[in-house]
């Protein structure tokens, strides 16, 4: 995600970049499986058991990495890592050409203050060294490019992006919609979800076409990812050279002029080890494989890891806690069904600590979900006999809706990755221990969700209300951040305010490792106009000489 902008930027810019990739290339006529049906498959659709608890076993727990979409996974076998006793971590990769921007949900909102602001007025970990004011002509330009469908609600702790028409609520939620406007006075406001998903025709991509499963890949270039947009624009330019099958091992570094020099790259096919040299590199690997690479480039005065001399790589490694929420049937509307294949649901943006203070935790979550009616396939909970029992199932089931939290994750300096000598990978390269588990703080956020979440339903009149507050690891949320993060001091931070070590001032970060905080939001899109906004600066140090 972050890899194709820091492509399409510099070589926009006019400079000669070479995009290092682990994976294999993408090609969307042959990888993209949108629109092959499930009895096309050989396992129709329920993939292969044996195969995945061999191969994938870590990776087949995420929801998109099934039959059709588990070859855009990373085989856990080749790509281990490990935990602390008792702190499980999942880790959801990709490693091809467009990495997990080929399989991410799209969904895509703006930072505020309340979220820039949030460390520093909380008295935890760091202040963010930059606010909203600094990001959201990156997010304009950003967002121009991409093109995110959205309902604007001039909300504070939720910015409007530039939005293109936004897809349609279906009935059921429409009604959950206006209900809540009723009962909560403006508190809880419910709308579309906001997603790098096209409702009209846009920089030579055609609108959606509601096919639904775009975690395989969209030929007709709907959704956003490096594949379908920045990587073809960086390769327009003529100046970029795009080179799968390389691992970055480490990045070289001049002690005497205290600059990267490039990079050392194991060719995943051959194993020969090739070294580029480059007048700046830019990590965007993805927050964990960042500091990783980094950990592995240590010289004798970086010993803990290139351009740590904060110490801080690796360290305050944060996700969103999620599993909190509720479902239920809700009333009305049983002469009606929906049409299509929307891939996109709804969203509540955070409503805890933005007015009133809440006395159980800090910070807020927002919700996912949506309206459904479900179909036969609910006979499978459901109990009956005989012909009036099979009838039953031929009609929808009643309209439910389902609300689902994605709560914020304080920094902790205390989960953190380490470098784990012992343990390789399939190419020889040192592997990651992870340490990371949920604070008191998180886990109140979840029991938060769920209650939130059944009063919302009974205000709305349903019935058959389930709350739910699973027990789920961090990392699931698969918005892991914060290993590199930005600061004003050096001392405490391993980034300045534009992405650039503090260290080493032709090396970059900006994918989410930079993250100083975690709001509650999706992150991607913040990564993306970070990568630009650095981009842009670099160029402009460059050019005066200071690179
Ligand atoms: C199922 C799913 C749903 C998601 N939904 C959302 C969502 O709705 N909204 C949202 O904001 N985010 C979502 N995300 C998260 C989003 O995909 C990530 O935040 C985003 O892709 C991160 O971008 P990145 O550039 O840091 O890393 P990635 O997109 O993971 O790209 C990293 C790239 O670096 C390559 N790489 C790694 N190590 C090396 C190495 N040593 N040498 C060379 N190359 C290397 C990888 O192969 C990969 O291509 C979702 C993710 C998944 C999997
Ligand atoms: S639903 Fe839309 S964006 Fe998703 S794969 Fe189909 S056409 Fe592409």
């Amino acid at each position: 995600m972050t890899g194709g902008w820091a492509a399409k930027e510099l070589t926009e810019k006019g400079l000669r970049t070479l995009v290092l990739e682990a994976g294999r290339p993408t090609v969307p006529e042959q990888d993209y499986v949108e629109h092959v049906p499930v009895w096309e498959m050989k396992f129709r659709g329920l993939g292969d058991r044996r195969r995945q608890s061999a191969e994938q076993p870590i990776q087949s727990t995420c929801y998109a990495c099934d039959e059709w979409s588990a070859k855009f996974f990373v085989s856990d076998k080749e790509n281990p890592y490990t935990t602390a006793a008792g702190k499980p971590f999942r880790w959801i990769r990709g490693r091809q050409v467009g990495g997990r921007s080929i399989t991410w949900g799209r969904q895509s909102y703006r930072w505020s203050d309340l979220d820039f602001e949030g460390n520093l007025r909380d008295g935890i970990a760091i202040d963010w060294p930059i606010r909203y004011a600094d990001l959201a002509p990156w997010y304009d330009y950003v967002e121009d490019f991409i093109g995110i469908s959205g309902e604007a609600l001039g909300l504070p702790q939720l910015p409007d992006s530039k939005f293109l028409p936004p897809m349609q609520l279906n009935c059921g939620e429409t009604f959950v919609r206006d209900e809540l406007a009723k009962h909560f006075g403006g508190e809880r406001v419910l709308t579309i979800g906001r997603a790098a998903i096209l409702t009209q025709d846009h920089r030579g991509r055609a609108a959606c076409h509601y096919c639904g499963p775009c975690e395989r890949g969209c030929i007709t270039r709907s959704y956003f990812s490096s594949v379908n947009a920045t990587l073809p624009a960086a390769e327009k330019t003529g100046r970029m050279t795009l080179r799968p099958y390389s691992v970055v091992h480490s990045v070289s570094f001049d002690a005497k002029t205290r600059r990267a020099t490039g990079v050392r790259v194991i060719d995943s096919r051959t194993r020969a080890t090739v070294e580029f040299r480059a007048k700046a590199v830019f990590l965007c690997a993805s927050a964990l494989e960042s500091v990783r690479i980094l950990f592995n480039s240590a010289t004798p005065e970086f010993s803990n890891g290139l351009a740590n001399s904060s110490g801080e790589l690796g360290h305050n490694l944060m996700d969103h806690v999620k599993a909190g929420g509720a479902d239920a049937i809700i009333p009305g509307n049983e002469d009606r069904i929906d049409v299509g294949r929307r891939p996109n649901g709804v969203y509540m943006p955070r409503f805890r600590n933005v007015k009133t203070k809440h006395p159980d935790f800090l910070r807020g979550y927002g919700f996912q979900g949506g309206g459904y009616r479900p179909g036969w396939e609910r006979g499978i909970a459901q109990t009956g006999f005989g012909p009036d029992f099979k009838k039953s199932l031929r009609r929808p089931g009643p309209w439910r809706f389902s609300f689902y939290g994605f709560g914020e994750c304080l920094p902790n300096h205390n989960n953190f990755a380490e470098l784990d000598k012992e343990a390789v990978d399939a190419w020889g390269v040192p592997t990651l221990k992870i340490h990371c588990s949920w604070s008191a703080n998180e886990l109140a956020l979840r029991k938060d969700m769920a209650i939130a979440a059944a009063e919302m339903l009974a205000a709305v009149g349903a019935r058959s209300i389930e709350p739910f507050a699973t027990d789920e690891p961090p990392g699931f949320a698969i918005h892991e951040m914060g290993t590199a993060r930005m600061g004003r001091d050096p001392k405490t931070s391993v980034l300045n305010s534009f992405n650039q070590a503090h260290d080493v001032k032709n090396l970059f970060i900006t994918d989410g490792g930079a993250m100083v905080s975690s709001s509650c939001v999706n992150p991607s899109l913040t990564y993306m106009a970070l990568t630009a906004r650095a981009c842009d600066y670099a160029v402009q140090q460059m050019k005066k000489g200071e690179l």
